[in-house]
């Protein structure tokens, strides 16, 4: 059975997570699915509750800076400037690993991503369990990531020991995920922390987030598919309106996801108007499992530019179409 649980009920999480079992909270980016990340045997229940491939390493959360002395060798200069300014937040940082982290948790690799999250209750939930917490997203893997506790519910119910229920997360998309244990720090994945802001602390950032077969990943999430409702979606770089109208005219049941400045078909009843990039940002992983609740036939989601938080929007998208776009040439 699976506990569903209020925030005035956080003890009861922080108790569970003590204990081995999993936990699924809130967070400001998605909801993780969180176990001690000393414990062996809890990480790996992760693992079996996601059906996430075992080289797929996880993020470990926490709440103060104590904790992170046990699980990195050291904090370079330039991490420290990076959590000075953006933690608590939606930054992961990986770092070289200690002894005290279990191989299951960094999939075999000598580095960890860590990163301290904003939302109050992610926080007081690690700060009361006293552990540190091992949390992917909570969703089966390869689907969008859960933003609601009735996504949690949706695919983890049975499966986990409690969800706590936190509503809405603020960000919507998934942590930025930057690699500073080499030489030049490498953006493995975009997210609520910009590439902008980043460079600012920074100077110069390698982009590594996109993959193809030839190139080992620089991190192995990515070389799965991902964030992917059941029905086909295709991301369309322009002509948005005409290829709509063309889908109405194919499919029964079209689902667009678009800027108010579209005109979309009447026959078109499942839709999602945004009109800002946070609130694609926001809404973008709701409206596919909303959407997919539905059974469309085909999902049409509006391509978007590479600057601030749209660099993570389209590194989603893309991964959620599998690479599957309509342009049309001129
Ligand atoms: P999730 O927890 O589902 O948000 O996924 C965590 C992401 O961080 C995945 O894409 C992982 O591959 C990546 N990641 C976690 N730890 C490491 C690491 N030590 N090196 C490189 N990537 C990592
Ligand atoms: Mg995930």
């Amino acid at each position: 059975m699976t506990k569903l649980l209020t925030i005035e009920q956080l003890n009861i999480g922080a108790d569970i997570l003590k204990n081995g079992g999993l936990v699924a909270f809130p967070t400001e980016t998605v909801y993780g699915l969180g176990a001690n990340a000393l414990d062996e045997n809890a990480v790996k229940k992760i693992f079996e509750a996601k059906g996430r491939p075992a080289d797929n390493p996880l993020i470990v959360h926490i709440s103060d800076y104590e904790i992170l002395n046990e699980l990195v060798t050291e904090i370079p200069e330039k991490a420290k400037l990076l959590m000075e300014k953006f933690w608590p937040g939606p930054l992961t940082i990986i770092l070289n690993k200690t002894d005290k982290v279990p191989d299951i948790v960094s999939g075999g690799l000598n580095t960890v991503a860590v990163r301290m999250p904003k939302n109050p209750v992610a926080l007081e939930l690690i700060k009361t369990s006293k552990v540190p917490v091992a949390a992917p997203s909570a969703n089966t893997s390869g689907k969008p990531s859960p933003t609601k506790a009735q996504y949690v519910v949706d695919d983890m119910y049975g499966k986990i020991d409690a969800i706590i229920d936190g509503g809405n997360c603020e960000v919507g998309l998934e942590s930025t995920v930057l690699d500073m244990s080499g030489t030049t720090p490498k953006l493995l994945r975009p997210g609520g922390v910009t590439f902008e802001q980043l460079t600012e602390v920074l100077g110069e950032i390698s982009k590594k987030f996109e993959c193809n077969d030839n190139e080992k990943p620089a991190s192995p999430g990515m070389k799965y598919k991902h964030y992917s409702p059941d029905a086909k979606v295709v991301v369309v770089k322009n002509d948005f309106e005409n290829y709509i109208n063309k889908c109405c005219e194919k499919y029964e049941n079209v689902a667009v996801i678009c800027y108010g400045d579209i005109k979309i078909n009447k026959k078109c009843k499942l839709k999602k108007v945004v009109n800002s990039s946070l609130e694609y940002a926001n809404v973008l992983f709701s409206a596919m499992r909303d959407f997919d609740k539905q059974h469309p036939d085909i999902i049409l989601a509006q391509d978007v530019d590479d600057t601030g938080i749209n660099l993570a929007i389209k590194n989603r998208l893309y991964r959620c179409c599998g690479y599957n776009f309509y342009e049309k040439s001129n």
